[in-house]
């Protein structure tokens, strides 16, 4: 479809005319005229200096730096992570120019088009004999599909290809042509067979909704069960998300995606009422896919097998996307538990349990950094030099300026953190040796020893302070008493350590203890950090409490009609725990 050049080319130049290029780019990038073009800094990489040059006279953009250039449409499609056809769209909104595909290239699109004619009449030809085949029908039960998502996805059944055939003579078409798709493939004899023929058949759609190709589930012992159509001139794998037609209205309502693997996948998803799942068909994931899904979600869940053939597939996803983020912008990963695909994880479990895999879904950022971590074999200085190494390879892939220096300092603090807790166990062990008393209950008496000892955490925490409720029955009112306290009068001196001197002397010689080991040596913002670290862990169980109390009440609940303000409450809870559980600092 995109042939259409000399259209293209007639609608550029009408665009040329009446927009001015400094104009257009001006509204996203700040430019200044400087001699016959408008300079500013380039929005595809990262620099201090601009070289990004728009030049009205050609209607042309170019940067010194990253040699990124072009035309009014070039810019849209790369700043916008438009595909070609949207930009032209986007521009001729903004310019007021309809663009007309004009006759020349209506011929060139013929042969395209029988194509397309031929598989929708087989996809026709294909529906109504599942009608006819019992055996197509139980299997398709057995799965657990029923009329609604056979009607929608069109599903349907290939018998002989004779039939097939004579079918698509009837309806006019020339066997020459028929060949032409890949209904018919040679075999080696050079004999033509059905390639679909005994398989359930689910039509799959381009994003302009042509069905253009298939996808087969054999019914009879095949030594391959699934396949799809192959690369052609109407089907190109690369810019296919199979059920993105179906579920649009869905996906535009909800604004979040799942891409999960296969169609069966989408299509039990969709029987289980999630009806915003695609299927890049395979685990390989395309620029023109990926802008596609970040056009109606700004960050959908990559939702492959649980297996670890999904789970390097991920990583590998991962790592490609990292070119094109851009500032809000991103995807999230979902593994499925014990090795199930969306398809399996559904046969015993409810729409609520898939969903709830969101809240164990883990960002971008934190599988990258799993990724840069797992490169670190032992922990020596020469080790943890790669990690350096390994982020800087991130960041460089990372064209959009400002995410790849956010991801920088992201991948830093990682890296300090990681490292400081490798020192801290270190040399945590070799003092746990010298302690003779060891101390109970550390971490919630590191918490009270750190608020009586910087009463700022008192005021910067307060909210998640007075939420926790310590485990041993003393140091809780303790807590109370501090908190108490510290709301009357915060310069009061029974906020001090001191007070504990006379009335217990042995906590006293705790938290001195506990300030040698624990505190003394955390330089700088170490010891904020620390405190959150406990905090975090201190909140934790009162969370997951919270949570399973939450859970509960949702099975409980006897009305289907679950309280939306119940689940709202989970998913928030689900979300701080899950925040707590990967991340150490924010
Ligand atoms: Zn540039």
């Amino acid at each position: 479809m995109i042939d259409q050049k000399s259209s293209i080319n007639n609608f550029l130049n009408e665009v040329n005319m009446k927009v001015r290029l400094s104009d257009f780019i001006g509204q996203y990038v700040d430019l200044v005229e400087k001699g016959n073009s408008f300079v500013g800094r380039c929005p595809f990489h990262n620099e201090k200096t601009p070289s990004f040059n728009v030049n009205n006279e050609k209607s042309l953009f170019y940067c010194f730096g990253c040699k990124a250039g072009g035309n009014i449409l070039n810019f849209t499609t790369k700043y916008k992570n438009f595909t070609f056809l949207e930009a032209v769209d986007y521009v001729s909104k903004y310019a007021g120019i309809s663009f007309i595909v004009d006759k020349k290239t209506r011929k060139v699109t013929t042969h395209e088009k029988i194509i397309l004619e031929i598989l929708k009449k087989a996809n026709n030809f294909f529906q109504s004999n599942l009608q006819d085949s019992s055996e197509a029908l139980n299997y398709l039960r057995s799965r657990g599909l029923k009329n609604d998502e056979i009607k929608t996805f069109n599903i349907g059944f290939c018998p002989e290809e004779r039939l097939l055939i004579n079918y698509l003579k009837e309806k006019g078409f020339e066997p020459e042509d028929i060949k032409k798709t890949d209904l018919l493939i040679k075999n080696k004899n050079n004999e033509f067979f059905g390639r679909f023929r005994k398989r359930i058949t689910f039509p799959i759609f381009d994003f302009s909704n042509n069905l253009v190709g298939f996808g087969g589930r054999s019914l009879i012992e095949s030594k391959i069960k699934y396949i799809n159509s192959q690369e052609s001139l109407v089907f190109k794998k690369s810019q296919i998300l199979f059920g993105l037609q179906q579920n649009l209205e869905f996906i535009r309502k909800e604004k979040q995606l799942f891409l999960v693997e296969g169609y069966m996948d989408v299509i039990k998803l969709y029987s289980y009422g999630i009806k915003n799942a695609v299927s890049p068909l395979g685990t390989t994931l395309s620029e023109i896919q990926l802008r596609k899904m970040w056009n109606y979600s700004e960050v959908p869940f990559i939702c492959f097998d649980g297996d670890d053939a999904g789970i390097s597939a991920s990583k590998k996803i991962a790592v490609k996307i990292l070119k094109f983020l851009k500032p809000g912008k991103s995807i999230k990963f979902i593994t499925i538990p014990e090795n199930a695909d969306p398809d399996l994880f559904l046969e015993n479990k409810t729409k609520i349990d898939f969903l709830n895999l969101r809240n164990q879904s883990i960002d971008l950022s934190n599988l990258i950094w799993e990724i840069v971590k797992e490169s670190i074999k032992t922990d020596t200085p020469e080790f943890l030099a790669i990690i350096d190494e390994k982020i800087k390879n991130i960041i460089d892939k990372i064209e959009d300026r400002n995410v790849s220096s956010e991801y920088f300092k992201f991948l830093k603090a990682k890296k300090d953190s990681y490292i400081w807790n490798i020192n801290k166990i270190q040399s945590g062990n070799y003092k746990l040796k010298k302690v003779v008393n060891v101390i109970e209950n550390t971490n919630e008496k590191l918490f009270i020893s750190m608020i009586l000892l910087d009463k700022n955490y008192l005021t910067e925490f307060h909210e998640e302070i007075f939420d926790i409720r310590l485990v041993e029955v003393n140091l809780r009112e303790e807590l109370q008493k501090i908190l108490k306290t510290f709301n009357e009068n915060p310069n009061s001196t029974l906020l001090n350590i001191e007070k504990f001197k006379e009335t217990n002397f042995k906590f006293y010689q705790e938290i001195l203890d506990l300030k040698r080991t624990h505190l003394d040596s955390l330089v700088g913002d170490e010891k904020k950090i620390f405190f959150k670290q406990i905090l975090n862990n201190l909140r934790l169980p009162v969370l997951i409490n919270e949570r399973e109390l939450i859970q509960k009440e949702i099975v409980e609940e006897k009305n289907s009609l679950i309280s939306e303000n119940l689940l709202k409450k989970y998913t928030r809870i689900s979300e701080e725990i899950r925040v707590i559980q990967n991340k150490d600092i924010e």
